[in-house]
């Protein structure tokens, strides 16, 4: 059985779009069937930046809307809230996603020995690309050493474990 609690989705959330989206999700799971306005006057973001947010979440089913009409204007007024099932589903498939990325990171990165200049912004080559360069960096033209990249691998494993822990 795979879990996605709330706090995962609210990271997932926040990547779509940022600490706004946060607020408004956040706003929407405890206060379902918000306009637009109303959001906005609550979390005293600029109207548009609150439709530019929804939109996104819309975009990926996070967050879906009804169309009422004002008694007295008659201008279509839209009423907000978060579709949780459909949140959580996209967290998962996006964060499996993200894990299978890594996970074949990693294994490259386990089985590659990397060659560097030092350089901060150069590229690492692998061994055949480092020969062809003669281990000379393409960019700056420095020698290339091998490249410890037990840091890296080891930032890896903690990020593919933290995910691993979310679905
Ligand atoms: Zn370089």
């Amino acid at each position: 059985m795979v879990i996605v609690d709330e706090e995962s989705s609210l990271k997932i959330v926040r990547m779509i779009g940022g600490e706004e989206a946060v607020k408004i999700v956040r706003l929407l799971l405890d206060h379902p069937g918000k306009t637009d306005e109303e959001i906005s006057a609550e979390t005293s973001y600029d109207i548009k930046d609150v439709r530019r947010v929804l939109h996104k979440l819309n975009e990926v089913g996070a967050v879906s809307y009804e169309v009422h009409r004002d008694k007295d204007t008659g201008h279509r007024i839209f009423k907000w809230k978060v579709q949780q099932e459909q949140l959580i589903g996209y967290s998962k498939t996006l964060i499996r996603k993200v894990l299978e990325r890594l996970k074949a990171r990693l294994e490259y990165e386990n089985s590659n020995q990397m060659y560097w200049c030092g350089t901060n912004g150069c590229s690492k080559y692998s061994f055949e690309q480092a020969m062809e360069q003669l281990f000379r960096c393409k960019m700056c033209k420095k020698p290339l050493t091998i490249y410890d990249n037990s840091k890296f691998v080891e930032n890896l494993r903690k990020k593919i474990a933290e995910l691993e822990a979310m679905v």
